[in-house]
């Protein structure tokens, strides 16, 4: 695993970079040694030229040094000077001396040091032989220069001539290798520098570049951790959703929940979820959140949004370019706006301030809509078909099967708290008078006054129903005899001050009778206490009507 890190990392961008690099110090190491060695020849040949000149020197001494003995015996000669022999001594030794330096100096080249093997003999010889002429001059007066002597001072001025060539030859050869050298150094420094600079250079913008790449993967890496890590808060919070309204029982637990989760999807942006109400004419803000509000009020018609018009996602933007819903709040810069659809059915809109990145709103948006459409909308008809199983259509209350059902369960809860249940039994007086006077309709709609009056009346835990006719009943969890007299009595009052009107006319007044009974001091079950109830009422008949009776 390791092994493969480091090979890939090898193979990373990094290693071209990594090779002009090694290159460009390649290439200026080589220059400096080239100049270094070049520098160290300087010094070689400097030398070399000076130990050249030097042995030229040497080599010219000894024909010069023969040529002034010579001269200074003809002097000598001619005038019978000895001064004239002040210098064929020195001649002579520096001769001597120039050879032997000669000797040291060419030790290192076996062609001129065989050379000079084959002149120092004749230069030996043409020293003697000026010994012998000096010798002669003084004694016999003889001038003559031998014809040996002659022939040797000319040999050895063509033997000294030719090394002197030699070396001569061999300076120049040197000098022209080093300017070769030099001439070929002129070429390869500039080279090299601009070489050893461009392989720098694209080192140094490839590592640039991918610096640079690093910089924006990273860059993208932590965007993409962070659409990440939302997507994954968003899914939880989905989740979360999705179960706490799988659990709802009805459309308003259902909106508390929407409520206060759906805040927690827009964190940033402001918005709210309306409803649209039973007669479908109507929108009303349920939810809203975030600092500023989305909407100009809590109400507005359906015709007032956009989205609702076209069924579909609908942007309000400040300017020309867009349609604003007659609903989306002056001066705010754009909202979204959504229709909550469920089996092709509006149930209510979504909006949301769009101050963020659009498309991320939008899709939470969509997926938010379509959850939350999806729960209310299943809550609602589980409701109507709930409704429709256990509520009396002409007054909306309970019927007599949930009413028996309800009281069994809340019995058995009271047996287990020790706790006592009222119950009401009532029954509309004379009601087959307005049946009769003003027609089954006027009827009707008394029996549905009452029933909006007891819906108004009852909250909580309260049970009111229609148990039959003109029959209704009301159970009241937790309520003692007492208090649920005193609920009668407040029922009978409220209906008694009534002003049922039908068709423009008033019916008249309408008057209840009631028997009040309480689990447990009349009866164990729901019959024992309905029937106890039951008959307290019909004793509320007997005794005159628009009364209540408690049982004893
Ligand atoms: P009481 O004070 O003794 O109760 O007199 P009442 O007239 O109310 O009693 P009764 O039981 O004689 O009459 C009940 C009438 O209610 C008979 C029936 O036609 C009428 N009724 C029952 N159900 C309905 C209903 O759903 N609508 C209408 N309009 N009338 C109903
Ligand atoms: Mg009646
Ligand atoms: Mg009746």
């Amino acid at each position: 695993m390791r092994g493969q890190f480091v090979r890939r990392g090898l193979r990373s961008p990094l290693r071209l970079p990594l090779v002009g690099l090694v290159g460009a110090v390649v290439v200026l190491v080589s220059l400096g040694w080239v100049t270094y060695r070049e520098t160290v020849e300087q010094e070689v040949a400097t030398s070399l030229v000076e130990h050249t000149y030097v042995v030229i020197q040497q080599l010219q001494k000894v024909p010069a040094g023969i040529a002034v003995a010579e001269s200074s015996i003809r002097g000598y000669a001619l005038r019978r000077d000895e001064g004239m022999l002040d210098e064929f001594d020195p001649a002579m030794r520096e001769v001597d001396e120039a050879l032997r330096a000669s000797r040291d100096l060419l030790a290192d080249n076996p062609t001129q040091r065989r050379r000079l093997e084959l002149l120092e003999p004749k230069v030996a010889r043409r020293l003697t032989l000026l010994h012998e002429r000096l010798e002669a001059v003084k004694t016999a007066g003889d001038t003559a220069v031998a014809p040996e002597a002659r022939h040797l001072t000319l040999e050895i001025r063509a033997m000294t001539s030719e090394m002197v060539q030699e070396e001569l030859l061999l300076l120049d050869r040197r000098s022209f290798a080093r300017e070769d050298r030099i001439r070929r150094l002129r070429v390869i420094s500039p080279l090299g520098i601009f070489a050893s600079i461009s392989l720098v250079a694209v080192a140094f913008l490839l590592v640039y570049g991918e610096v640079r790449n690093r910089r924006r993967a990273e860059r993208a890496s932590e965007k993409q951790g962070a659409r990440l890590r939302d997507l994954v808060r968003e899914t939880a919070l989905m989740l979360q959703m999705g179960e706490l309204l799988s659990a709802c029982r009805s459309v308003d637990e259902a909106i508390e929940v929407v409520g206060r989760l759906a805040p927690q999807f827009f964190v940033d942006e402001s918005g709210a979820i309306c409803i649209l109400n039973e007669s479908q004419n109507l929108l009303e803000a349920e939810v809203q959140w975030g600092s500023g509000s989305v909407l100009e009020g809590k109400t507005f018609a359906p015709d007032d949004c956009w989205a609702l018009r076209r069924g579909k996602p609908h942007r309000s933007q400040q300017g020309e370019a867009s349609v604003r819903c007659a609903h989306s709040t002056e001066g705010r810069a754009a909202t979204l706006c959504l229709p909550l659809l469920a089996h092709g059915h509006v149930i209510g809109t979504l909006h949301v301030a769009e101050d963020g990145d659009a498309d991320r709103i939008e899709r939470r948006a969509m997926v938010v809509g379509e959850q939350v459409g999806m729960a209310l909308s299943n809550l609602r008809l589980r409701e109507t078909l709930r409704n429709q199983s256990i509520r009396d259509a002409l007054t909306g209350l309970y019927n007599r099967r949930y009413t028996d059902e309800t009281l069994e369960r809340e019995i058995r809860r009271a047996e287990r708290e020790s706790s006592t249940i009222g119950v009401l039994v009532m029954d509309v007086d004379f009601f087959k008078k307005f049946n009769d006077s003003f027609g089954h309709q006027a009827g009707d709609h008394v029996l549905a006054s009452i029933g909006s009056l007891l819906r108004k009346k009852t909250r909580g835990a309260d049970v009111a129903s229609r148990m039959g006719g003109e029959e209704l009943a009301l159970v009241m969890p937790s309520a003692s005899l007492d208090a649920a007299a005193k609920r009668a009595e407040e029922i009978r009052e409220a209906v008694s001050q009534m002003d049922v009107t039908h068709g423009g006319r008033s019916i008249g007044p309408v008057t209840l009778s009631i028997g009040v009974a309480a689990f447990p001091q009349h009866g164990a079950t729901a019959d024992d206490v309905i029937r106890v109830a039951d008959a307290a009422l019909y004793r509320a008949k007997r005794e005159g009507r628009n009364r209540v009776t408690v049982a004893d």
